[in-house]
């Protein structure tokens, strides 16, 4: 069936400034780097996309080697695109990334203006694009020169292949440096994309001052700790089809006697507040003035609805932040 977007999409969401630029983002955002691969079926790929948008997710946001394999959520994306949403494209920020482990050779990793651009085309040609909106370098590369790695980010940009430019796990110094290099070649940074939940809490210290000070936006990732910060294993089991039973990029024994006892009163204190534990993790990161979009993955339409639901959370009270803040330092990831 063909889709057509609903008409109410855009009261559906808020919106938020990125920074000092003219661009604004939804206050929840979907991240395509698990469930859009091989290994979920573009049926439940296609109810979880149609969703989001439909709920004034206006931005999807993909990295080169989103798979398994590498590349397979972009050509997925690409597919999606064509049957759905190729008649949105100018209401969709879309946003891939080069930086980690790509392709086999000096020229598939890091932060060569030779890897970037080359990636950049790859990842425009699975996703059937002209353009992205928002291009990044990944990580920030120690044996490059950032000059060299910024040029490239220009280059995306003058080229056309990228409307906006932003960088992603860079420290403090390091996005000051590549704010300074690409003001001098006349590009704005848009936006970095860091780390942060209430278990990883890295950006507090410098990270998102910086940001306030230049004028940069932040889209921050895992903001449900890759599902820790969810009811997913409240019961102190592994659901079949969890992350967690995957055991890669999460692993059963985060399930600690430490992690169940803090994620039981933080779920608690959710639901005192008339919110799920995922909701409240969404609400704790968007109340940070300086970040603009809390990046979420789901793996059902049921999850995405229920994170979306969390733009209507209550403003946490000082009291509350008081113990988030006690709980929080647990560190649990
Ligand atoms: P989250 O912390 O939001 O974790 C998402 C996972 O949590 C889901 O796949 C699901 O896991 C579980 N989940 C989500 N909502 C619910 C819910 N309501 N109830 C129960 N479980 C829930 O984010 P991700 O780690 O997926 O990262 C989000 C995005 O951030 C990525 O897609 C990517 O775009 C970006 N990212 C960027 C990185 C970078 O280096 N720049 C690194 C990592 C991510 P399950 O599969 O078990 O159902």
């Amino acid at each position: 069936m063909k889709f057509r977007a609903s008409q109410d999409r855009y009261a559906q969401m808020k919106y938020r400034r990125t920074g000092k630029s003219g661009l604004l983002l939804p206050e929840i955002s979907l991240g395509l780097w698990h469930n859009f691969g091989a290994d979920h079926s573009f049926s439940s790929q296609r109810k979880v996309l149609r969703r989001a948008f439909d709920l004034g997710i206006t931005h999807f946001d993909l990295a080169n080697n989103y798979g398994p394999p590498y590349g397979a959520a972009e050509e997925n994306f690409g597919d999606h695109f064509n049957k759905d949403f190729r008649p949105y494209r100018d209401e969709l920020i879309i946003s891939t990334k080069a930086g980690y482990d790509m392709w086999d050779g000096p020229y598939g990793n890091w932060g060569s203006r030779k890897y970037l651009l080359a990636s950049l085309d790859q990842s425009l040609e699975r996703m059937d694009l002209d353009y992205v909106d928002i291009f990044y370098s990944h990580r920030f590369d120690p044996e490059t020169p950032l000059e060299e790695t910024m040029g490239a980010l220009a280059s995306a940009v003058r080229s056309g292949k990228a409307l906006y430019v932003g960088i992603s796990n860079y420290d403090p110094h390091q996005t000051s440096e590549a704010k300074r290099i690409l003001d001098e070649m006349g590009v704005p940074l848009l936006i970095h994309q860091p780390k942060y939940s209430m278990f990883v809490r890295t950006p507090e210290n410098g990270l998102f001052d910086t940001l306030g000070r230049l004028g940069v936006g932040s889209i921050v990732f895992s903001p449900l700790a890759q599902g820790l910060l969810t009811d997913r294993y409240l019961e102190g089991k592994v659901p079949k089809s969890s992350r967690a039973a995957k055991g890669k990029h999460l692993t059963p024994q985060k399930l600690s006697d430490e992690y169940m006892s803090a994620a039981k009163r933080l779920n608690e204190i959710a639901a005192a507040r008339g919110q799920s534990l995922a909701q409240l993790a969404i609400s704790w990161v968007l109340r940070q003035p300086t970040v603009t979009s809390a990046l979420i993955g789901a793996s059902s339409v049921k999850q995405l609805e229920q994170n979306h639901a969390a733009i209507d959370g209550k403003p946490l009270t000082p009291a509350e932040l008081e113990e988030l803040d006690a709980l929080a330092k647990h560190g649990m990831v």
